[in-house]
């Protein structure tokens, strides 16, 4: 592995859940795309894994597909960081549910951002159910992420793509709202929304690994060290431990082959993120 330039690393895109819903999620991806995971899904081992890899700090992101359950899930996560010196626990609601209850109840109990995983969960960034939670984030100055994008198997998913999030970005232009895995398969439209947009940010998970081309038939190097240097403060550093079929190694070898400064780096792989969880 290259040697690790900075330190204070956030990895911005982590998956915490119980053992159970884990393991459901990666069946249905072993499923869908023949992904086999050796990654621990134990919170102490994963975290003995990123901090050997230099990962101060990661966002603890929870999902489900159905209605209901996401209070007792984001219960999960907020008891299962609550000792953690480097979790940032994450909230999730499904558009079915009380969200303006579950948000609420899950911020006050210590979450500190929420996690929609759109294609998974079945509704769009812009769903008029959101609306009472992202009003909750937006009084509590606080962090979104969201899977919009079509990748990796989502390109008819009617929930996902840029025209969703644009619509969501029109109703709410000063949530602070992740775009993850660089907004692939329509980057250049998410990257265009980064440019225009000081709330808008986009993660590198998995579509900037090493093997992308391989796992989600994306080419890293189509974007170039100048859109990555010109947009270095919109864009962080995640990973989608543990659900990686890959060493973790290979989701940063790329981006630290890249011809960037220093300067760069240190936005990429800690200030971005400090800045996108309200940090800085
Ligand atoms: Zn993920």
């Amino acid at each position: 592995m290259a040697e690790f330039p900075i330190g204070d690393v956030v990895d911005a895109h982590v998956h915490l859940m119980p053992e159970r819903l884990m393991a459901a999620i990666r069946e249905a991806l072993s499923d869908a795309a023949g992904w086999e995971f050796n990654h621990p899904t134990d919170r102490d081992e994963m975290e003995a894994a990123l901090t050997t890899a230099g990962v101060e700090q990661y966002t603890a992101l929870p999902y489900v597909a159905r209605s209901g359950a996401a209070a007792d899930l984001n219960e999960w996560v907020i008891e299962a960081t609550a000792d953690s010196d480097h979790a940032v626990p994450f909230a999730t609601v499904h558009a079915a549910d009380d969200v303006e209850a579950v948000v609420t109840d899950a911020f006050d109990a210590g979450a500190c951002g929420l996690k929609l995983q759109l294609p998974v969960q079945g509704f769009g960034a812009d769903d008029p159910r959101l609306g009472p939670a992202y009003e909750v984030v937006a009084a509590r100055d606080a962090p979104v992420v969201l899977h919009a994008g079509t990748a990796p198997m989502f390109t008819d998913s009617p929930h996902v793509g840029v025209e969703r999030f644009e619509s969501f970005l029109a109703s709410y232009p000063d949530i602070r709202v992740c775009v993850a895995h660089m907004g692939t398969y329509e980057i250049e439209a998410f990257l265009n929304l980064a440019r225009d947009n000081d709330n808008v940010f986009l993660d590198t998970t998995f579509a900037m690994s090493s093997v992308a081309k391989t796992y989600m038939d994306f080419d890293p190097t189509t974007v170039s060290d100048d859109t990555l240097a010109e947009l270095s403060t919109s864009i962080m550093y995640g990973s989608d431990y543990p659900n990686i079929p890959y060493p973790y190694a290979r989701e940063r070898e790329h981006l630290l082959s890249r011809d960037l400064s220093v300067e760069v780096q240190r936005d990429i792989f800690s200030r971005t993120a400090q800045r996108f969880l309200g940090n800085d």
